[in-house]
């Protein structure tokens, strides 16, 4: 059969030119012509239609079953006809007659095995549509074809039985047709064909018996016109199957109530009644009960179905206040349904609830180092954390961004503190990413209700108190405290109005001269940023620097001190003097930072050579690969690196050797430790120069601090004895001055 391949256009030509030479041959004068071109026009009909089957891919048991019963038809056909003009026998009840029986289970079975998708949960309204377009053609069925031919007295048993025998058959397919038009929740025109076929035969198979009924049929009826109809349009149903290669819709929710099905319904469920009052009036009143029984039936239907469509409401509307109240990412409560739940807490009047409120520690590091998706996986993963150690009755929410939040009550909220404990145990637990595993961390602020009705100042507090544990170094809870509170405001409000401070213009630079310990010859400017704030004054870069790191704008500050102390230097009046940036280690996790100091000396003009950026030595460069890379391609543009605060804090030596750099800056604090520590400058110093780097001290104040460096070697120093920092113009006088001084000596 793989040989036989029927093109689809080719295919639908060869069924509507065979449908008319039928039509056509009605008015041929030959009975027997008009026969003989009417089964050769329905055979190649019905042909054409089996091979159509080959090339399905959905359904194509189902559909053979159906051209199957087709061509029982056909046979049934043929015989009759064979009967009625050849052999001139009455074919009515005959052979016939069972070719024709047999074809309906055929068709009913295809029908069925077409239906069997979905869940039988979500086709509740599709069963009910069925039942009542069952219920509906059924009455009909029954008041013209089935009660007539019980009670027809001229008839043979014989003929009764053939006759209930294809209302039976009919009563099948309507029974078929039912649930594949309950089912259907968008007709494709294959399924729209195929009804019609079916309708067309059901019309044509009332019509006939009704016409036996009255009388007697003769081949050449008009009816004859719509079996060949149904046939031609199965055919086209078949071929318009395969060429759109369309699958039956498999409905995910129930039918949809469209205005179509619900004018078939409509029709359906009047049917009954509307049968029930011709009967009455004919005074057919047995025929009455079944109606009866019948129109009750189809009402309940009706009602049910109305039941389901509001069902369906309910849930849709159910679905879309959770939508409402939840997080889209975690699925956690958002902000406002937690608001809420916070709200209805102060309004009960409970004194034991408490807030924790959860901030992820240095998140935006993940998003910005991994990306984004890999920051949603993460707060994905904390979410399902946060789930699992809270218990059922604690309320969790995701309040936007990597914030959190708990509301704990009534016993939970006595243990706030071991809640918060165990939290932060949980969460510190390693999180693996599709491409890397990260270390997460929280800080908790806690805030208990005790009596406060404001939300909002609530809510604050607990910014507050996480601030606080941020502020006392991350990973770890706060409560709140009122007493800290007036230098937590002071601290909110700087991370408020931080990102507005490169735009206002509050952001300045001072420059700290860097001198030759021998002759106190200034051989560079250190650049430290200043902000000015509209309401506190001066602050100390100390103080706002660890806020930019937080919320990433340290990029945007670096970029601005980069640019200004490039231009400041490159427009001073002579050269031959340095200028050191200094850089935060978050900012070298960015690859964009080579192209921040590219630009900087590109727009500037100054020579590369003259730029020194300083690192930080800290405990925090925990992607020392990254930065190690980072740094060489900066040195690659002529660019030279301090590693700043050596011996500060915990800061360790373990990257001195490591790290790309050309200069070694020993913290100030060296010089103000006592005695035996100091003793491990000079062994340090050695080991610096070992490296073949240069060494700077800090923090030199005194006299005694100056003895020490130069005991030490050291060649570069600086410290407020050579000079604090100041702006600009103050500290390049002191450059003319030197050198007006040199001048003097010179000429002197
Ligand atoms: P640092 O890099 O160690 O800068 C030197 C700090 O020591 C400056 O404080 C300076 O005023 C102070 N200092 C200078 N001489 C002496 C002295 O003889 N004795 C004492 N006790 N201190 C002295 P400042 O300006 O407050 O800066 C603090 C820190 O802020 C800097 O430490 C640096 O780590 C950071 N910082 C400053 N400007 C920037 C910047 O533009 N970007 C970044 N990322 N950090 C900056
Ligand atoms: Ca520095
Ligand atoms: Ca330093």
């Amino acid at each position: 059969m793989t040989t036989l391949r029927l093109n689809s256009r080719h295919a639908t030509w060869m069924v509507l030119v065979a449908f008319s030479g039928a039509i056509a041959a009605y008015f041929l004068p030959n009975a027997v012509a008009e026969d003989a071109i009417e089964m050769l026009a329905v055979a190649i009909i019905i042909g054409v239609a089996a091979v159509a089957t080959g090339r399905l891919t959905q359904h194509r048991r189902a559909w053979r079953w159906i051209v199957a019963g087709n061509a029982m038809f056909l046979a049934g056909d043929a015989i009759y006809s064979l009967l009625e003009r050849v052999l001139g026998y009455d074919p009515y009840p005959s052979v016939a007659d069972i070719a024709y029986i047999a074809g309906y289970p055929m068709i009913g079975l295809g029908l069925v095995m077409m239906g069997r998708t979905g869940s039988p949960e979500r086709n509740r309204g599709a069963w009910v549509d069925a039942s009542i377009v069952a219920l509906g053609a059924t009455a009909l069925m029954w008041a013209l074809v089935i009660a007539p031919t019980v009670a027809d007295a001229t008839a043979t048993a014989l003929e009764r039985w053939v006759a209930l025998s294809y209302a039976s058959g009919d009563l099948v397919l309507i029974a078929a047709l039912a649930v594949l038009f309950g089912r259907q929740i968008s007709p494709t025109r294959s399924s729209g064909l195929l009804m019609a076929s079916l309708v067309t035969m059901l019309v044509a198979d009332v019509l006939y018996a009704v016409a036996e009924l009255g009388g007697s049929f003769t081949a050449g009826n008009p009816v004859d016109a719509l079996w060949l109809a149904s046939y031609a349009t199965m055919a086209l149903a078949v071929i318009d199957h395969e060429s759109a290669d369309r699958p039956t819709p498999i409905e995910l929710r129930g039918p949809r109530l469209t205005a179509a099905r619900s004018v078939t319904l409509m029709i359906c469920s009047i049917v009954a009644p509307v049968v029930l009052l011709f009967e009455v009036r004919a005074d057919h009143i047995d025929n009455a009960l079944a109606l009866i029984v019948a129109t009750i039936a189809i009402f309940i239907l009706v009602v049910i179905r109305l039941q389901l469509v509001a069902d369906e409401l309910e849930a849709s509307r159910r679905e879309l206040a959770h939508e409402a109240g939840h997080d889209g990412l975690t699925g956690l409560a958002n902000r406002k349904r937690f608001l809420t739940e916070v709200e209805s807490a102060i309004h009960a009047g409970r004194h034991e609830a408490v807030v924790l409120y959860l901030d992820l520690d240095d998140f935006k590091t993940v998003n910005d180092v991994h990306g984004h998706p890999a920051g949603d996986a993460l707060l994905v993963a904390i979410a399902e954390r946060l789930r699992t150690v809270t218990r059922h009755d604690d309320h969790v929410a995701r309040l936007g961004g990597d914030e959190f939040a708990v509301l704990l009550v009534g016993a939970q909220a006595r243990q706030s503190s071991l809640v918060a404990e165990e939290l932060l145990a949980v969460l510190r637990m390693p999180v693996e990413l599709p491409q890397t595993v990260v270390h997460p961390a929280a800080s908790i602020g806690i805030v208990e209700i005790d009596g406060e009705r404001d939300v909002d100042e609530l809510m604050r507090r607990a910014d507050v108190a996480m601030y606080t544990a941020k502020r006392a170094g991350k990973d770890r809870w706060r409560p709140f405290a009122s007493d800290v509170s007036e230098g937590a405001k002071t601290w909110l409000e700087l991370r408020a109005d931080l990102p507005y401070a490169v735009d206002r213009e509050q952001l300045s630079l001072e420059f700290q001269p860097v001198v030759l310990v021998d002759d106190g010859r200034i051989v560079a400017f250190e650049a430290l940023v200043r902000w000015d704030h509209h309401r506190h004054g001066r602050i100390a870069p100390d103080r706002f620097i660890p806020i930019a790191e937080e919320s990433r704008l340290i990029d945007e500050i670096g970029r601005w001190v980069l640019t200004e102390a490039t231009t400041t230097f490159a427009n001073a009046p002579g050269d031959g003097i340095d200028v050191s940036v200094n850089i935060s280690p978050r900012q070298l996790e960015r690859w964009g930072f080579i192209d921040d100091v590219r630009r900087a000396l590109e727009t500037s003009g100054l020579d590369p050579a003259r730029l020194v950026i300083e690192v930080t030595e800290s405990a925090s460069i925990d992607q020392v690969d990254q930065v190690a890379a980072v740094l060489t391609a900066v040195r690659s543009l002529g660019v030279r690196v301090a590693l700043d605060d050596l011996g500060a804090g915990f800061a360790s030596l373990r990257h001195l050797g490591t790290l790309p750099i050309d200069i070694v800056k020993l913290d100030r604090s060296f010089m103000r430790r006592p005695m035996q520590e100091r003793d491990l400058l000079p062994g340090l110093v050695d080991l610096i120069r070992a490296l073949h780097l240069i060494p700077v001290v800090e923090g030199v104040e005194t006299r005694a601090h100056h003895d020490l460096t130069r005991q030490l070697g050291v060649r570069l120093a600086q410290g407020y004895r050579y000079g604090a920092p100041t702006p600009f113009d103050q500290a390049w006088a002191l450059v003319e001055a030197q050198r007006g001084a040199l001048d003097e000596s010179v000429s002197g």
